[in-house]
């Protein structure tokens, strides 16, 4: 396979075809709904900037399956976001709910465009006018959309506030991941990346490895990256090093994360001088010998090109699709753990669910509770996926793919094909 940006579509739709394999009972009536996604929303719409001119930007929410509940998936604010990839996206949240085995279905959506640029007005403009067009197409029975790429508490307030404005009355579980004070819950900031922990310790401990102490390498310092070197660490890793898109640190006795992730915040960058560490290139930084890589930036960072220079034990995903098919197959060759995407960062969709769940019926848990829940879902989620992996001898990016797929064939079988 020769891999320049590999076609994220074309990669979601490989991992059926092996999952297939595993599933012998699947129609391939089944099979071939499932490759499709169900509605494709593509809009074009104007913003004033705050020069006065009006620029047109384009949007897309794709809704793959609705078929165990309700769509659900983030929001990105992207320059590369583009239709192929909001395809295979919204397929891997189908799968990722279907493996925790909450009712959700899968979806993604997002703008072109690069926040970078922007000023916080014309963000604002931009996820409103976006919000307006799609407001058809989702809503707390429907789909639910929550934060990515780009995307924070701030952005899914105005969502809610748009869609809610469009409906005449405030409707909160119109999306997840807004802030506390609109109904947001307890744990959800965090919860990708406590999820991202509580399934490494979880493979770790089934390799021999203890978290105490583990050299832990995190590409991105956004949500997920930056929150999970701060989870990491808390518990006693060691996190050797972290980047962002313009480049990272590294300091092989142990990085003060408080202190990097401060200097990002101040600086936008891990600045040269302020941290104790040494300057790193993204290249460099996945090559890092370590126990635990987390690449938790953005989808085709381990390819055919580095994988056989990666050093690391084991490979937790973060972001996802960070990893290609031809990667993967080095992986195995060179005995790295990995635990998919769809597994390891499944804990974002599983608060987000939280949260709906307590949008629905007005009552708010405490960030115990949520943390137990989430800890109960996920190591399951977990046992079930190496339970697999063991029977099929496939590796977990298989076995997880064998049970989400399975459990929405299944799903679609039960309800029969219409009419
Ligand atoms: P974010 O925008 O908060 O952070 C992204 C980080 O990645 C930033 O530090 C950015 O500088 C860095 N980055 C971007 N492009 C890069 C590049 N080319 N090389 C290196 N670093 C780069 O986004 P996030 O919410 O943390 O999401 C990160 C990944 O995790 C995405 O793949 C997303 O789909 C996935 N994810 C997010 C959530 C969530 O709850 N936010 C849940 C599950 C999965």
């Amino acid at each position: 396979m020769n891999e320049g940006k590999v076609n994220l579509a074309q990669m979601a739709l490989r991992q059926i075809e092996i999952a297939a394999k595993y599933l012998p009972h699947m129609e391939p009536g089944i099979l071939e709904k499932i490759k499709h996604t169900k509605r494709e929303i593509i809009v074009h719409f104007p913003v004033k900037m705050d020069d006065g001119s009006v620029r047109v930007f384009t949007g897309y929410r794709v809704q793959h399956s609705d078929t165990r509940g309700p769509f659900k998936g983030g929001l990105r604010f992207h320059p590369d976001a583009h239709l192929d990839e909001m395809r295979a996206l919204a397929m891997w949240m189908t799968w990722k709910a279907a493996v925790v085995n909450i009712p959700f279905g899968g979806a993604k959506g997002g703008v072109e465009c690069d926040p970078r640029t922007m000023t916080s007005h014309e963000l604002e403009n931009m996820t409103r006018r976006y919000t307006w067009e799609i407001s058809p197409f989702i809503g707390p029975d429907v789909d639910i959309p929550a934060p990515d790429l780009s995307t924070n508490p701030q952005v899914m307030a105005w969502v809610m506030d748009t869609f809610s404005i469009r409906k005449g009355h405030v409707v909160p579980g119109v999306v997840t991941g807004k802030p506390l004070e609109l109904g947001g819950s307890r744990g959800r900031f965090e919860a990708t990346a406590r999820g991202l922990f509580i399934v490494a310790e979880r493979a770790a401990h089934s390799r021999g490895l203890a978290m105490k102490d583990a050299r832990v390498v995190i590409q991105g310092a956004g949500n997920v990256g930056g929150t999970a070197a701060r989870v990491f660490s808390k518990a006693g890793a060691k996190v050797i090093a972290i980047s962002d898109i313009n480049g990272g640190v590294y300091n092989g006795r142990g990085l003060d994360v408080a202190k990097a992730l401060e200097c990002k915040r101040n600086n936008n960058c891990f600045k040269k001088g302020e941290i104790d560490g040494d300057e790193i290139s993204n290249e460099e930084l996945l090559q890092l010998e370590c126990d635990i890589l987390v690449p938790a930036a953005i989808e085709n960072q381990i390819t055919e090109k580095n994988a056989n220079a990666l050093r690391c034990r084991m490979i937790v995903e973060g972001a996802n699709g960070p990893t290609t098919p031809a990667a993967d197959m080095v992986l195995r060759e060179k005995n790295i753990y990995f635990i998919p995407d769809i597994l390891a960062n499944a804990g974002g969709v599983v608060v987000s669910y939280f949260e709906w769940v307590q949008n629905l019926q007005e009552l708010f848990w405490s960030e115990k509770q949520i943390y137990q829940r989430l800890k109960r879902i996920l190591s399951s989620a977990f046992d079930e996926v190496k339970a697999l992996s063991e029977k099929h001898k496939v590796d977990m990016r298989t076995a997880a793919s064998i049970l989400g797929i399975g459990r929405v064939a299944e799903a679609t079988r039960l309800r029969g094909i219409f009419p």
